[in-house]
């Protein structure tokens, strides 16, 4: 995107930064903010003017379809910075898109490319101090879109407010992740709002997560509503299994959130020649293939923990230790990945922006 398309952002620039206070090396993901957040308000089916300006609460009407209706959406992506100190972003088209299907599916309005993608690059260049470098570092960016329209009917908004903010972060999960497969809840239901990112996708696993991670849990692996048979996602990250040298994947669906991150290792594993089959993925199968012996790796993927391996899962009464293994698909391709990310290795594939 020309920067020179975003000359109309009104930029109001903070007096002093805060960058000072922070202490980069202790981060708690997703807790501090940057100085500045990007502002854009609909009106009435009228996108107005963004506007950059400190960071900082604002004033909402209690009666706001956002906190009435859910009508929310988000989106996670990150930026990294090269040794020669360029900010990068990852396969951002793939966000921009992703939001305004979400947007679509919650009755809400698309946002123009020069609010999101403009905005964002502005937004970046004000705070590219804030972006450091090294494996593990990024800015994260949380773009999201709340109904401010008032009245408490049950109607969609009128007016909305999209809003770009970005947190310094290192990396997401630490320590080892052992997983639960759901039996009775569900994260997504067919014609359900499962493949968008809303807010109510994620309010909706609190529960059964907190009751996961009683039990000694840090995530679930969600299985489809209709029968728990098929393995979906893990938490908020799509999920990946290697039985012997093979990596499985579910397709993606009404239900499961069609993630960068796993199409990129799917991309990846490829051209490394590892075999992946993108196929649903039964418990059973992977009941009996740990049994058997010839399960070697689970992981997440997804933009903020990037890969995370899952060291053992549970079914039922059961719990199963996943083996120490020599080659990890999941470390190699965490790995693979990262260095595209941080612009270490070659970008053959066009991802980095
Ligand atoms: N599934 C869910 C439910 C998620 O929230 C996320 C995180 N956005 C993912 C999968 C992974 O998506 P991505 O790789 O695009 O971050």
């Amino acid at each position: 995107m020309d920067i020179k398309t975003l000359e109309n952002i009104d930029i109001n620039l903070a007096s002093i930064s805060k960058i000072n206070e922070v202490d980069f090396e202790n981060l708690t993901f997703g807790n501090t903010f940057t100085d500045h957040m990007l502002i854009c308000d609909y009106e009435n089916g009228v996108w107005q003017k963004p506007v950059i300006q400190p960071y900082a609460p604002f004033t909402i009407d209690p009666s706001a379809k956002v906190f009435h209706y859910g009508q929310a959406i988000f989106e996670g992506m990150k930026a990294y910075k090269d040794e020669r100190d360029d900010v990068w972003l990852f396969r951002p088209d793939q966000n921009f898109e992703r939001f305004n299907k979400s947007a679509t599916r919650m009755a809400m309005p698309e946002v123009p490319e020069d609010v999101f993608m403009g905005g964002l690059k502005r937004l970046l260049e004000i705070e590219k101090n804030w972006v450091k470098k090294g494996n593990g570092n990024s800015l994260y960016i949380r773009p999201f879109m709340i109904a401010t329209g008032k009245g408490v009917v049950a109607a969609p908004a009128v007016f909305y407010r999209f809003m770009i903010i970005l947190s310094p972060a290192k990396s997401y999960y630490s320590g080892e992740v052992k997983v639960l497969i759901a039996e009775h809840f569900s994260r997504a239901a067919n014609g359900g709002i499962g493949a968008a990112k809303a807010a109510g996708n994620y309010s909706a696993q609190f529960y059964p997560t907190k009751l996961a991670n009683e039990k000694g849990y840090q995530q679930i692996i969600w299985t489809d509503d209709a029968t728990h048979t098929k393995l979906e996602e893990a938490g908020t990250m799509n999920v990946f299994f290697r039985i012997n040298d093979t990596l499985y994947t579910a397709p993606t669906s009404e239900r499961i959130l069609d993630g960068i991150t796993r199409k990129s290792i799917i991309e990846l594993a490829k051209r490394e020649n590892i075999n992946v089959d993108v196929r649903p993925v039964l418990v059973d199968e992977l009941i009996d293939a740990a049994k058997n012996g010839t399960l070697k790796e689970i992981f997440g993927a997804g933009t903020a923990a990037v890969i995370n391996p899952i060291v053992g899962f549970s079914y039922k009464e059961d719990y199963f230790e996943l083996p120490k293994i020599e080659k990890s698909f999941a470390l190699d391709l965490k790995e693979k990945l990262t260095n595209i990310q941080y612009k270490v290795a070659e970008d053959t594939f066009g991802w980095t922006v």
